[in-house]
């Protein structure tokens, strides 16, 4: 393919993702796993990880919420989304990424090529802050062991961390989103690609552009 052509056939691509993200249906929401398959990378079922957390007290947020939001998706996916923390939507019925930063988050793994069935979609703290305040870094801590043996037991090939909470956990960083984003970094030998959070790109649509250059980025490293 001539380069013209690839810069029109980028050029379309570009045009209907941004499309596709003004549109915000209603969200396909992947059925949360029951996490009983064997045959996890680190050995444990993401069940026996739901089983560990239990009815966790582990830090305040435990007084405040509806329900632990642990997670869901394929329990065996080569792309997961990590998140900042639930938000009222997903308090309330205990599944990640369902209210409108979960539905433009939907569009965005849409615009290339996969649904949310293929997808694993968690965050780094697992209770809703009260009025959706940060994380703490006592919270953070506290919820530490069990994303950790989430991403241990799916091992995906890529990462995707969303916003300052996703991207810094996972690259161990305190540098700002908007430094990191866009370049591969790396979690125990698994690619991290920072992006913008979803929720920042409802405030701030213009931002589109670069998380579809960080998601077209993830898409070739998914497909080499
Ligand atoms: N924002 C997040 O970071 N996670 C969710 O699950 C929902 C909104």
């Amino acid at each position: 393919m001539g380069d013209a052509d690839e810069t029109l056939r980028d050029l379309q691509e570009h045009a209907r993702y941004l499309s596709e993200l003004t549109s915000i249906g209603a969200p396909r929401v992947a059925a949360a796993t029951d996490g009983s398959d064997e045959s996890s990378a680190s050995g444990e079922s993401l069940e026996a990880i739901r089983a560990f957390i239990g009815d966790c007290q582990r830090c305040e947020l435990s007084k405040g919420r509806k329900n632990i939001v642990f997670g869901q998706g394929n329990p065996k996916a080569a792309l997961m989304f990590v998140g900042e923390a639930p938000g009222a939507d997903e308090d309330e019925q205990g599944l990640a990424f369902i209210g409108r930063a979960g539905q433009l988050l939907t569009k965005i793994i849409e615009a290339i090529g996969l649904t949310r069935d293929d997808v694993f979609i968690a965050n780094v703290i697992k209770c809703r802050p009260p009025q959706n305040r940060n994380p703490e870094p006592a919270e953070i801590t506290a919820c530490q062991p069990f994303l950790e043996r989430q991403i241990e037991a799916i091992r995906p090939r890529v990462l995707v961390g969303l916003g300052k909470f996703g991207g810094q956990w996972l690259l161990k960083t305190a540098e700002p989103i908007s430094k990191i984003r866009g370049r591969f970094g790396d979690y125990k030998g698994i690619k991290v690609m920072p992006t913008y959070h979803p929720a920042f790109l409802l405030r701030n649509p213009a931002a589109k552009k670069e998380v579809w250059e960080d998601m077209k980025a993830v898409r070739a490293m998914l497909s080499e």
